[in-house]
């Protein structure tokens, strides 16, 4: 007999991620030849413009197909830097600036040169699911703070209410993975100034910056007084805006020390992002933003349907979303006749339905479901449709 592998403390603690379960649970029924409609990919379902597509070609035959700085080429971070001076009107310096492999990359950087063994790290509920896992991996304690009262949206006075003498980071997210919701500008400002009075550190995950639904307001942190700037590191991605979740681009700008520790962090590790997808990305921020402008047309219509659609469903009640590309649905008027948690809601639509929505208790929020419009009208209104005839089937 083989002993079992001892896997390490560090990754014992981590769970594996709760949205890969229900997409396996949809490949498995795909593959016994279903009929499934998903709604759980948190990916576009778009292609990569061909603009970006025809530039990673370019770098390849020019022989960009080294290493580069661990940061990421000259050329990229001059990229990253005008787009937040043009749309945003803030300089950042180059030493403030680091592409990363995705930005989730950002995120474990900026977490793990950050937090030690038993600091508490303040994460509002609904959350990415990866947000805790990181935190844990590094020793530290997420402390969720619960925002069901204020329909999702993060309150400076929530957050002063879980702050100790132990707390070391807020992580933010806005637009939401799961809810869709937007913070307010002067809330989110609110929420630096009190977080910069008290000495902690902030994390503002921005990876969809642009999915934003007038009347909401497109809000980077960036923005702050630098003031409230000194603690803070913007995590970002091209995944979404440009449908390049393959290629893994993200990037990070913070304080100099801060980056310098996540430079020495990424040089252990994937030593710089893929030097044919940095040129892509380049292009991404320096080309047409045409695609960009179709796409979130193309998002907004079906954010409209399907919150319509949602409300007529006999059970369900929905918030509006106004960033990212999910609708995040409360299912707590259909848990009767058996379907006793979120949970089961999912499993058994799935089931009895072939339709695939992720369970909000995943994200710390019981008795929601998160489901993705980042795909066609047509699988939409199917979707929709067996939805409500497995709601009407309950209530
Ligand atoms: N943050 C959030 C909230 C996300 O939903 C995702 C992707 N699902 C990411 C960060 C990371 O995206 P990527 O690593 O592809 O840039």
């Amino acid at each position: 007999m083989t002993s079992p592998f001892p896997v390490s403390e560090n990754v014992s603690r981590m769970q594996p991620s709760s949205t890969l379960a229900a997409m396996q649970a949809a490949q498995a029924l795909r593959a016994a030849g279903a009929d499934v409609v998903d709604f759980g990919a948190g990916e576009p379902d778009f292609d990569t413009p061909e603009n970006i597509k025809r530039a990673a070609a370019e770098a390849m035959r020019a022989g960009q197909t080294k290493y580069t700085s661990t940061g990421g080429t000259r050329e990229l971070q001059e990229a990253i830097i005008n787009f937040y001076q043009n749309q945003f009107g803030t300089r950042y310096e180059p030493a403030e600036v680091m592409a990363t492999s995705g930005g989730k990359q950002a995120i474990f950087n900026a977490v793990v040169t950050l937090v030690n063994p038993d600091d508490e790290v303040l994460i509002p509920k609904p959350y990415w699911v990866t947000f805790p896992e990181i935190v844990v991996f590094a020793g530290g304690k997420p402390i969720f703070i619960e925002t069901e009262d204020t329909d999702f949206l993060l309150t400076a006075d929530q957050v002063a209410g879980a702050i100790t003498p132990r707390t070391k980071l807020l992580i933010l997210n806005s637009p939401s993975n799961p809810s869709g919701r937007v913070l307010p500008p002067a809330e989110f400002k609110h929420i630096l100034e009190l977080t910069a009075d008290r000495g902690i550190y902030v994390i503002s995950d921005e990876c969809y910056l642009r999915f934003v639904y007038p009347p909401a307001e497109v809000f980077s942190a960036a923005t702050l007084p630098a003031e409230l700037r000194s603690r803070l590191c913007i995590a970002g991605s091209f995944s979404k805006t440009y449908a390049m979740t393959g290629w893994r681009m993200g990037y990070a700008l913070g304080p100099v020390p801060w980056i310098k520790a996540m430079l020495k962090v990424q040089s252990h590790s994937t030593s710089n992002p893929n030097s044919i997808a940095q040129r892509a990305a380049v292009e991404a921020f320096n080309g047409p933003q045409d695609s960009v402008v179709i796409m979130l047309a193309e998002y907004t219509s079906r954010r409209a349907w399907l919150l319509k659609a949602l409300r007529e469903i006999p059970g369900i009640t929905c918030t509006e979303p106004e960033g990212a590309f999910y609708a995040f649905p409360n299912v707590r008027g259909c848990l009767k006749k058996g379907v006793t948690s979120s949970d089961e809601f999912a499993q058994k639509l799935l089931e009895e339905e072939q339709t695939v929505v992720t369970d909000g208790a995943g994200f710390g929020a019981e008795g929601y479901v998160r489901m993705s419009y980042a795909t066609s009208m047509a699988q939409l209104e199917e979707g929709v449709k067996r939805i409500k005839r497995f709601a009407e089937r309950l209530v």
